[in-house]
């Protein structure tokens, strides 16, 4: 489902099919030419297994759309060249072909990495066998699926001569800013599935985005 931003007089209106008249002042729309023009809203959540080298994230349980609150439970792993997704749980690593279908996905290597582009999926499946990540290790809150991502973000990162991201680091810089815009996608999507249109006044949205300062980053987990 296709979720449609429209501007028109000082108000934000989001539905899921252009309406001819703006549901805030009832004007004509096809007439308010570009700037009323709809905009399709970017979906946050992406085909992980189609996603090479990636950080994903999706709920611990469940999908987003169907059961994401903004607070519950997420899981991570990472993907190699072939989107299989290696994650650690109380089993040990998992290296999954499916599951991953709804994810928010974090690119890790970029076009120009050349050397990481060759050796992502030895240097990942190396990483994987190492004793840290056998079952019995598994911690729920200190040495988890983040644990095990995060600690392979940071080898990559020092073996390019990057200083390792802490746990807060990652959480504020990569991680809350993209759950963040998941979650404000959810409330629109699940406002607009039992109703026509939401309504928002452009001072309150920009308001919000202030507050929230939720754009995802633009760089790379490992530069
Ligand atoms: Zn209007």
């Amino acid at each position: 489902m296709a979720v449609l931003r429209v501007r028109h007089c000082g108000a934000l209106v989001y539905c899921r099919r252009a309406p001819p008249r703006c549901p805030a002042c009832g004007g004509d729309l096809r007439r308010a030419g570009l700037t009323a023009a709809p905009v399709r809203l970017h979906c946050p959540f992406r085909h992980g297994h189609s996603q090479p080298r990636a950080f994903l994230i999706r709920p611990s349980r469940g999908t987003f759309l169907h059961d994401y609150d903004g607070h519950s439970d997420l899981h991570v792993g990472i993907t190699n060249s072939k989107g299989v997704v290696y994650h650690y749980d109380q089993e040990g690593v998992h290296r999954a072909a499916s599951g991953w279908e709804q994810s928010i996905s974090i690119p890790l290597v970029q076009p120009d990495m050349w050397e990481l582009l060759q050796h992502w999926d030895n240097l990942l499946e190396e990483f994987s066998l190492e004793e840290a990540w056998l079952p019995q290790r598994y911690e729920e809150q200190q040495h988890n699926c983040f644990t095990f991502a995060l600690a392979l973000v940071n080898r990559v990162r020092c073996g390019r001569g990057r200083q390792p991201l802490s746990k807060a680091e990652f959480t504020e810089r990569f991680l809350l800013p993209h759950t963040t815009a998941a979650a404000r996608y959810l409330r629109l999507h699940r406002h607009l599935a039992h109703s026509d249109v939401l309504i928002v006044p452009l001072q309150e949205q920009e308001q919000q985005e202030q507050q929230q300062d939720c754009e995802p980053a633009k760089h790379s987990l490992l530069e």
